[in-house]
């Protein structure tokens, strides 16, 4: 092992978060740089990773769609971002070409995973399923261990759900499909629906029922595609107090049974099932950072 430490980028679409330690409880220097056009936000990042080196690689934990199949000529590539100026940017490329280091990439919830997996909600549980309901819905899954990707990175945010009778007249905040599961449940999507975002709708309005319901659905059919031994469901919506209850009694009342197992038997065994993360927004950080300290 390199006496050098380990650096960390988290690229989020408000903002790029840097770090640089030789572990998650030694993080040396952290910074954050708001997302505006590639050159000015990259220019700062390059500047930071320099003015703070040498460092021995780096992980990379990218907002999406991002090409992470390294065999396609275009790994590494943002690809269909709705994100203004970042569709089809070469943000690997453009990094390892400014800093001459090794770069391991991975999708930011993918890190986030990564970091509850190893220091936080998921410890010792290889079967996991994080997601993360935003600004968008995000999803990864670890399947014995190991990242479940094929083609791509997971879309989990993109499936499509039904749409409730109470909620017709709404179609959905998604560029690409209007209500997918993203489009009906996302953050961006409760201040359409309501006027509001959700910090703002209280505790006890009824759009809480409605999120709940939409959300149990995307984590139900995920859980049967995947079957993990838990499940991860963290983002700014999830910080709604008593949303997270919501959307176990949802998933119950939805399963109805069918999977006959200790964990999913009764509410009190989907409490340890269902949880939210424990390392809060600094997952997605240290996930980088233990990506390039693993890799290298
Ligand atoms: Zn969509």
């Amino acid at each position: 092992m390199s006496s050098n430490p380990y650096g960390g980028i988290e690229a989020g679409g408000t903002k790029f978060s840097c770090a640089i330690g030789t572990s998650p409880g030694d993080i040396q220097q952290i910074i954050h740089i708001p997302t505006t056009t590639p050159s000015e936000t990259l220019s700062k990042v390059v500047e930071f990773f320099k003015n703070n080196g040498p460092i021995e690689s780096l992980g990379l934990a990218a907002f999406g769609p991002i090409e992470i199949n390294k065999k396609s000529p275009n790994y590494g590539h943002l690809t269909s971002t709705p994100k203004e100026g970042w569709r089809g940017f070469d943000l690997l490329g453009y990094l390892k070409e400014k800093l001459n280091i090794s770069i391991y990439l991975e999708t930011d919830v993918q890190s986030a995973l990564r970091a509850e997996h190893l220091l936080g909600a998921g410890q010792g549980i290889d079967n996991l399923l994080y997601i993360t309901v935003g600004g968008g819905i995000g999803g990864a899954s670890l399947v014995n261990g190991h990242l479940l990707e094929g083609l791509m990175h997971q879309e989990i945010g993109h499936m499509f759900i039904p749409k409730l009778e109470e909620d017709k007249s709404f179609d959905g905040v998604c560029h690409f499909h209007n209500d997918c599961w993203e489009g009906l449940s996302s953050g961006p999507s409760i201040e359409t629906r309501w006027g509001k975002s959700g910090e703002d709708l209280g505790i006890d309005h009824n759009a809480w029922e409605l999120e709940a319901k939409y959300l149990a659905y995307g984590i139900v059919n995920a859980l049967l595609v995947t079957m993990p031994e838990r499940i991860i469901v963290g983002g700014g919506v999830m910080k709604n107090e008593g949303l997270i209850d919501k959307v176990r009694l949802n998933i119950y009342k939805m399963l109805n049974g069918y999977i006959d197992l200790p964990s999913l038997t009764n509410l009190e065994a989907l409490e340890k099932y269902i949880v939210l993360p424990s390392l809060g927004s600094s997952s997605g950080i240290l996930g980088a950072l233990m990506l390039a300290r693993s890799e290298s």
